[in-house]
């Protein structure tokens, strides 16, 4: 690819017998901002570490610039990193945090300077030179944390969930200067996050993981519009994932009718995963739904209602700025454009009805007890 900064190829690693990850091929621009993105103990960290030198692979190559780095140790990587818990050096002050890498490196007092107070400006600290890291707020330490890793100029630069410790508002502000300062600099940055929208919001690019397998790598919309299987669509915001066959070019039957579609390139007949996002349905009186339910829930979230529609025994989720009581009646429509067709796969059937919301929370449990 034109303009490869890194390559994976082929990647494969195991922990105490265990496959970690199986064969993990990606490659990644100049200048570019990757996200991997999926649940807990899905291989992200792994994979940056393996790029950091940090995991050496059972298998495979690493290449920055065209060059094979296997052997060359984490230190000589053109390669930083930030971690989830900033790391900072609690005995130095602020200006001595940032210029710490540029220190070893033996740079002139000027330089380190010059370097360090333009950092800092980036990081909007400015005035916070002689401060003491531990006074600083969990935001403020972050930006630290972020002009330290980017005093030394990498060409790339590793994020593991660098946000992941700041409170709500704060991680979305810190998302947007992030983006920001990636931008200005010109750095790689490739960026480990398990939540969705923070990866779709920030990045050029995504790399969708789960098992230690890439389910699908491409840009936000392309993973939020057109999701590989069942695994990407139900990872990536909400998604009625029905099973369905392919009639034919641009006809697909699912629920019991069968409509209009843009998909095209299946058997005849070939069953398939269909996804149709809560947003894109339509509510419309009964008689005119193509299909028709009973509003079995609803739940106001500020902006939207969430209403749960029983249609022959398939929980749907709608989102509508209409309300419609439970117990009541509706028609639903879609257009074409809002049907997408998947190609069955290990995850078919997994995911894609509303009845289970309990189940999806256990789901959350077990995943947090994993973390503790
Ligand atoms: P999280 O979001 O929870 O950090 P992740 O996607 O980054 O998850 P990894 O940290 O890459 O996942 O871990 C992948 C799997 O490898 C997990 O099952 C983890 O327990 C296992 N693992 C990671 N490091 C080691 C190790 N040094 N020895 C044994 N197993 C390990």
């Amino acid at each position: 690819m034109e303009n490869t900064l890194l390559r994976l190829e082929n990647i494969s690693v195991r922990f105490d017998g265990e496959p970690i990850l199986n064969n993990i091929d990606l490659d990644i621009k100049d200048k570019e901002f990757v996200t991997l993105l999926g649940p807990s103990g899905c291989g992200k960290t792994t994979t940056l570490r393996i790029i950091g030198g940090f995991v050496t692979p059972d298998s495979g190559s690493v290449y920055f610039n065209g060059k094979l780095m296997n052997d060359v140790p984490a230190y000589r990587r053109p390669v930083n990193t930030i971690f989830q818990k900033y790391a900072l050096f609690p005995h130095l002050n602020v200006y001595e945090n940032v210029a710490f890498g540029l220190r070893i490196k033996k740079c002139p007092e000027k330089e380190i300077r010059e370097t360090v107070n333009r950092m800092l400006s980036i990081v909007n600290l400015n005035g916070f030179n002689k401060r003491s890291v531990t006074s600083l707020s969990g935001g403020q330490q972050q930006r630290v944390a972020i002009a330290r890793a980017l005093a030394v100029s990498p060409k790339l630069l590793l994020l593991d969930e660098p946000l992941g410790a700041l409170d709500l508002k704060l991680r979305k502000d810190m998302q947007v200067e992030l983006k920001n300062i990636q931008q200005r600099m010109g750095i790689t940055f490739i960026y480990v996050t398990h939540d969705q929208e923070e990866a779709l919001s920030m990045s050029d690019t995504v790399v969708v993981m789960d098992n230690g397998n890439i389910q699908q790598i491409g840009t936000p919309l392309d993973i939020y519009n057109e999701p590989k299987n069942a695994f990407v669509a139900d990872f990536i915001g909400e998604s009625n994932i029905l099973d369905g066959v392919m009639r034919e070019d641009y006809c697909v039957t699912f629920a019991g009718h069968t409509f209009k579609c843009l998909d095209k390139g299946f058997g005849v007949n070939e069953p398939v995963d269909v996804v149709v996002r809560p947003e894109d349905l339509d509510v419309v009186p009964k008689e005119q739904g193509m299909l028709v339910g009973e509003v079995t829930s609803v739940t106001f979230k500020g902006v939207h209602f969430e209403i749960i529609v029983d249609i022959r025994g398939f929980k749907w989720m709608i989102q509508t700025t209409d309300y419609y009581p439970v117990g009541s009646t509706i028609g639903l429509t879609m257009t074409p454009d809002d049907i997408h067709i998947m190609k069955k796969s290990e995850y078919s059937g997994k995911f894609g009805d509303y009845s289970s919301y309990s189940d999806e929370l256990d789901e959350l449990s077990e995943n947090k007890e994993a973390e503790e």
